[in-house]
């Protein structure tokens, strides 16, 4: 059905709703991308959503070859087409370069980055979306890394604690494109486990890839692919996003039992 929002001084124009309006209109905005237009609407009392309890919990690694990888070994959202868009993007900011000033070669190339950029970020948000209603649909209880300590910890040491997890050998801005991706999804994720009545652990990621999920035992020789974790002491192998995952629910949910006795 064709839905029709008015805008003063122009009048009635036609719009693609992407989702239905909840709560109170209070702030409406229009903003536009390359050739497109967006109408965003901003909404107070929202209605929460309870869900029903599952009695499941989890936990979850965030990476780059999946944005999500949780404790029981789903890989949510695998952007490869986020890292397609990345390398268009890179390519196209390859041929800005190569174009002269005011020529109409930089003005394509310009709008055709300014439409590649805005592709990524609806990509990136579509991903989000949907990783984060399958985790609040599934679970009551979601531990995650917290994502300011993990980047105190990566300014801090000049690089990510194990190279290769969060860190691809691609180009920088590859790697800002899927950095930046983190911090929307746990937003998005907050939102919605707060309107879900879900609880939300933020744990710190120290050690959390490095440790064995069978034994216990912590050695950065644990990990010695991207994706391969293997136990130098009990011989446990595992998917390292994974193994990381099940450490990130067990710190939650001990986190957890300390914030009850208290
Ligand atoms: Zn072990």
């Amino acid at each position: 059905t064709a839905t029709f929002v008015r805008l003063q001084g122009i009048g009635h124009v036609r719009v693609h709703q992407h989702r239905p309006v909840r709560g109170t209109v209070k702030t409406v905005s229009v903003k536009r991308e390359g050739h497109r237009w967006y109408v965003i609407l901003s909404c107070e009392d929202v209605p929460a959503e309870p869900l029903p309890a599952t009695g499941a919990v989890v936990g979850i690694d965030l990476g780059v070859a999946s944005l999500v990888t949780t404790s029981d070994g789903d890989h949510l959202d695998n952007p490869r087409h986020l890292a397609a868009s990345a390398d268009r993007l890179a390519v196209a900011q390859r041929d800005l370069a190569r174009t002269k000033r005011g020529s109409k070669r930089r003005r394509k190339a310009v709008a055709r980055i300014a439409a590649l950029h805005g592709k990524v970020r609806r990509q990136r948000l579509d991903g989000a979306h949907k990783a984060a209603l399958h985790l609040v649909r599934d679970y009551d209880v979601i531990a995650h890394e917290d994502l300011r300590i993990a980047n105190m910890t990566r300014s801090a040491s000049g690089t990510v604690e194990t190279p290769g997890r969060n860190v691809t050998q691609k180009s920088g801005l590859n790697r800002s494109l899927l950095d930046a991706g983190w911090g929307v999804f746990l937003r998005i994720l907050a939102d919605k486990a707060e309107s879900a009545g879900r609880e939300l652990i933020a744990v710190n990621p120290r050690n959390t890839s490095r440790t064995c999920a069978a034994c216990g035992h912590v050695a950065k020789e644990n990990r010695l692919t991207q994706a391969g974790f293997h136990c130098q002491r009990c011989a446990h192998t595992a998917h390292a996003d994974v193994n990381a995952a099940i450490n990130i629910l067990r710190a939650g949910l001990a986190l957890r039992d300390v914030a009850q006795a208290a």
